[in-house]
């Protein structure tokens, strides 16, 4: 961005009064919304679990999606987490070996779904589009496979080009780098920045970036309990609606 602090500062304050009459106070407590992208702006990570249960019952492991959301997701809170001890409780289970590349198919595998399978979580273009403050996406995965999910889910005009990938950075979730470089590129101070996240890891980062967190547990793959997970980790808030959000981040306190 090729702006001053002030001049972004003033825009954005133009920006927020033409586009959602917010109350002042929006503005007070933060000047920058930072959104995790798997299972916050996209309801992805049912679908890496669906990608799962197919790969794993061809390769001698019957298992539904369902259960690989119970047994899996639940522990590892990530898809890259999810993978990895997929492979190891499975491989320990039957006795053999999954492929070198199953991680490689399983990634693969679920991206080739998002165009016919991945949907945005519900209401959240409206609380985007309702949220007069700058925005950003920053998340774990690749920046294609970021822009793939926002293009799939039709979310990519109303965020690019404000997405900042994990791989952009020396350490991911749940170290704070990839939060405190997102707010530097949008020129926010760290204090001012409230995340959006829907896992512990992503929580444990933004708090250590000195960020405030809004805990979403709405999405498909949420078990009874997630929100608990959330508080735990730190969230100031927790809400599984999208259409709560624009008042959330216009009346939670900022770190600031
Ligand atoms: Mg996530």
């Amino acid at each position: 961005m090729t702006t001053s602090p002030e001049s972004e500062a003033l825009s954005s304050k133009a920006e927020t009064v033409r586009v959602t009459r917010t109350p002042q106070s929006n503005r007070q407590r933060f000047d920058l919304v930072i959104f995790d992208c798997d299972g916050v702006l996209v309801d992805s990570e049912v679908i890496s679990c669906r990608a799962h249960a197919e790969a794993l019952t061809r390769h001698g492991y019957p298992i539904t999606e369902h259960q690989v959301l119970e047994r899996f997701l639940g522990i590892s809170d990530r898809e890259a987490r999810l993978i990895v001890e997929a492979r190891l409780i499975v491989e320990a289970e039957l006795g053999l070996r999954l492929p070198d590349d199953f991680e490689a198919q399983m990634k693969q595998a679920a991206l080739q779904r998002y165009p016919t399978e991945l949907a945005d979580i519900p209401h959240i273009g409206e609380a985007i589009a309702a949220i007069g403050l700058p925005k950003c996406v920053a998340s774990s995965g690749t920046l294609e496979k970021i822009r793939h999910g926002l293009t799939c889910a039709g979310l990519y005009d109303a965020l690019a080009p404000h997405i900042f990938s994990a791989t952009q950075v020396e350490h991911g979730k749940p170290a704070p780098d990839l939060f405190l470089f997102a707010a530097e590129q949008m020129r926010a101070s760290p204090e001012r920045c409230v995340v959006i996240e829907d896992s512990a890891p992503g929580t444990t980062g933004a708090l250590a970036a000195g960020m405030t967190v809004l805990g979403f547990h709405g999405g498909s793959h949420c078990l009874p309990g997630h929100a608990d997970k959330l508080r735990a980790a730190g969230a100031t808030a927790t809400f599984d609606d999208m259409q709560q959000l624009p008042g959330l981040v216009a009346t939670t306190a900022g770190a600031g």
